[in-house]
């Protein structure tokens, strides 16, 4: 197999695709992206990069974050985490409120805005937010092995400033007794996070960890355990695409978990990490190309986990 080949071949096929689905809008930073831009970047567990298109270009990685929170948050108090939040496909928008009434302020899954916050909220744990959002830029940069990764000041401004409904789900959770800091705080930290900018180079090495059972290639650093490992990975398989996490693993076979900037996490153990960022959505907010993407290429490497 020519993995430098397929990648360079992705990247030129992705170029020439006319249908590129629809930039988020919601906040002026995201619109003004062009959907002309796509990169690609994968790390394989031999720790070779191969990389294409516009790889090295900053993009902000929004909900892909949601992987990085929950690491930071399960080394941090641990299994007591799951009693606030679970671990089911939710079936429904990423900023639903619909289950959080039925399931008393228990979201869904961590992946989900609403488990987020509560993820953000476990992650304050009585300190200030400025800190906590401190402690997940340098974990990020530490796993990307790269202090350029940044937060963009202008992205989590617009977060907090239209992010009515994350206060909504915030302050419902908070009636129910499942946030312990103040609903601004954790959404403060939330809004951050997902303002983490990044290049799908920075991002693919930042997931190295997932693909090796928790450990950091190279600097053999103990990330997480090798049962949270899989845990994490199982998630962003059933969960790492909202309502579209069926369709995502019917046609791409690896766990991934996306993003409303465009960009998929691809993780495939034993093999390889792997960053997509196409900035065009598809009707569930997951990146129409990145998603394309990452079929042809689970298709063309055998890498779908459900290859023998
Ligand atoms: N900032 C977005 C939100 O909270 C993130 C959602 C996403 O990437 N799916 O609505």
């Amino acid at each position: 197999m020519n993995l430098a080949q397929i990648v360079a071949d992705i990247a030129a096929e992705m170029a020439a695709e006319a249908d590129r689905g629809r930039v988020a809008d919601y906040i002026p930073a995201l619109a003004r992206v062009d959907p002309a831009h796509f990169g690609i970047a994968v790390v394989t567990h031999e720790g070779a990069v191969h990389e294409a298109g516009h790889s090295e270009t900053p993009f902000s990685i929004q909900s892909v974050s949601k992987v990085f929170a929950l690491t930071l948050a399960l080394d941090r108090i641990g299994p007591p985490l799951w009693k606030r939040v679970g671990r089911e496909p939710s079936g429904s928008a990423f900023n639903s409120i619909i289950q959080l009434e039925s399931e008393r302020g228990i979201p869904r899954n961590p992946f989900i805005n609403a488990g987020a916050i509560v993820v953000s909220d476990a992650l304050l744990a009585g300190h200030d937010a400025r800190e906590t959002i401190g402690d997940l830029l340098r974990f990020v940069r530490f796993l990307a092995e790269d202090e350029g990764v940044e937060i963009d000041g202008e992205v989590a401004h617009s977060e907090a400033a239209t992010g009515f409904r994350n206060i909504a789900l915030g302050n419902y959770m908070k009636s129910f007794g499942n946030l312990e800091n103040a609903v601004e705080e954790a959404c403060k930290v939330y809004f951050h996070q997902c303002a983490l900018s990044m290049s799908c180079r920075q991002l693919a090495m930042a997931g190295r960890f997932l693909m090796n059972d928790g450990l950091q290639p190279g600097s053999g650093a103990r990330i997480t355990t090798p049962e949270r490992t899989r845990r994490i990975n199982a998630l962003m398989l059933t969960c790492g695409h909202y309502d579209g996490s069926g369709e995502f693993a019917f046609r791409v076979g690896i766990p991934g978990k996306s993003g409303v900037g465009g960009g998929i996490l691809g993780v495939v153990p034993g093999k390889a990490s792997i960053a997509v960022w196409s900035p065009g959505l598809n009707e569930r907010g997951n990146s129409k190309l990145g998603s394309l993407a990452l079929e042809r290429l689970a298709e063309r490497t055998g890498w779908s986990v459900f290859t023998p």
